[in-house]
């Protein structure tokens, strides 16, 4: 633990961490050495581990990256970070992220953007790391902790760890608990894991995942033994390709995943199996609408009165609520309050909303069809490699863009991993999405120990 954190000092250039828990880590690792010495090991003893800074953690300030919660100290524990300390994890600190955790670069952090530790390697010294979990992603590949914790709600596990060269993975919706885990889009969010490899994840995931009484959409009755699936037979595995997101407008990166998705098909013995996706296209519209609509009513809470920060010398109730807001959130973060509230007001919840809705529900069904006649789906996890600070930031629409291939998982509650596969030209990783049906989450792990291979 303590080489981990002469590491991240020498690389506080990189601003992975927002803070370092060096106090509370020192004794974790403590009392994992006296356990061990005792023979008394539980399954992660004194591993390293960073968690995203929107998991609530008692006594260690949790910010979402927002000027709004910049002091906020919560007094619990969410149900994952607890699970990871139950099972004698050493929990580092807590990483840099977009705010609230939109965004898809990490930029958008009140605390400034993280640098990618791949691209700093390779000579570029301005590369995204991703995002949401940009921070996450970029602690594993530089070697700042051994695992990690993130969130996705449309791709911040898997976009970042196709930028850092990691593998990660968003399990089925429900499959973690979200308690203690600060809500961007309740009905999308959920918890997840990067790690060097697959078995890292795995064995991550045996240990956060499982049902928890205080959140109703975890779901009961599955035994997660996800790391017991890696060594289990494999039958005649048939992989899914959806045509119409082949012929999808396409990049170079992502023509390039999709080359090689075909050729490691046929490496590992898979039948090809080609399916149909009318309405993937429609799917990021809808996510963006949906995600956007929930944000604004999970960030009402901030107002000033129960967390973090306050304006200084309000005049009256209104004015502390509106310069709170005003002063406490970032633009990305306004702009999306705004177009949430816009498309859930009376008028227009039926044009946008209740449309998106219905839209989610198809593109539901159509992988649910797709997964009838194949055990896994292959997909690039993002149109392109890390591309350098600023250049998307001033679009959002451009930045929405870069999600196109995995935010229609999460309308599906679906499994994914990504996996590093190819290089872009300049060198820079770029990952393949294994996707599987719900639950399905074992057979995701499998194919991608086997594609590791
Ligand atoms: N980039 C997507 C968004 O901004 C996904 C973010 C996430 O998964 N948290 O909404």
């Amino acid at each position: 633990v303590s080489e981990y954190f002469d590491e991240i000092t020498k690389n506080k250039h990189l601003n992975i961490y927002i803070t370092e828990a060096r106090d509370s880590a020192a004794q974790q690792a403590k009392e994992a050495d006296e356990r061990i010495s005792k023979n008394q090991r539980k399954p992660l003893d004194g591993i390293p581990i960073a968690v995203k800074d929107n998991y609530c953690t008692r006594g260690i300030r949790t910010t979402a990256a927002s000027r709004i919660l910049e002091n906020f100290v919560p007094t619990y524990e969410s149900t994952v970070t607890q699970k990871l300390l139950d099972a004698g994890a050493v929990i580092l600190g807590k990483t840099n992220m977009d705010e609230f955790a939109m965004g898809s670069s990490t930029e958008s952090s009140y605390f400034g953007p993280t640098i990618n530790p791949v691209g700093t390697k390779l000579g570029f010294g301005n590369l995204v790391p991703g995002g949401s979990s940009g921070g996450s992603a970029a602690a594993v590949a530089a070697n700042l902790a051994a695992g990690a914790l993130g969130t996705d709600t449309g791709g911040s596990i898997r976009q970042p760890a196709s930028f850092c060269g990691v593998v990660g993975m968003k399990p089925t919706y429900g499959a973690c608990s979200r308690w203690g885990i600060i809500a961007y889009g309740s009905s999308l969010d959920q918890a997840g894991v990067f790690g060097k490899c697959v078995e890292d994840v795995a064995i991550l995931l045996d240990v956060i995942a499982g049902e928890d009484p205080k959140d109703t959409t975890s779901v009961d009755g599955r035994a997660y033994a996800f790391s017991q699936a890696l060594g289990k037979e494999q039958r005649k595995l048939r992989i899914a390709f959806p045509k119409e997101v082949i012929a999808l407008e396409s990049t170079s990166d992502a023509d390039k995943v999709w080359d090689k998705a075909q050729k490691i098909a046929r490496r590992i013995g898979a039948e090809i199996v080609e399916v149909s996706m009318p309405s993937f296209k429609y799917a990021l519209p809808a996510y963006y609408i949906i995600a956007l609509s929930e944000a604004s009513s999970n960030l009402a809470r901030y107002d000033g009165v129960r967390y973090g920060f306050r304006a200084k010398a309000p005049n009256d109730i209104n004015d502390l609520y509106e310069r709170t807001r005003a002063e406490g959130f970032g633009r990305e973060v306004k702009r999306r309050i705004l177009l949430g509230t816009f498309s859930l007001s009376a008028g227009y919840y039926d044009a946008y909303y209740l449309k998106a809705q219905k839209v989610r529900n198809i593109v539901a069904n159509e992988f649910r069809m797709a997964f009838e006649n194949a055990d896994v789906m292959f997909m690039p996890t993002a149109p392109s490699s890390a591309f350098p600070i600023g250049a998307h930031s001033t679009n959002p629409v451009e930045m929405y863009l870069e999600d196109v291939y995995t935010v229609p998982i999460n309308l599906g509650g679906l499994p994914a991993i990504s996996l590093p596969v190819e290089t872009s030209t300049n060198g820079m990783p770029l990952g393949l999405q294994v996707i599987g049906p719900q639950f399905g989450d074992e057979n995701v792990l499998r194919v991608a120990a086997s594609v590791e291979k």
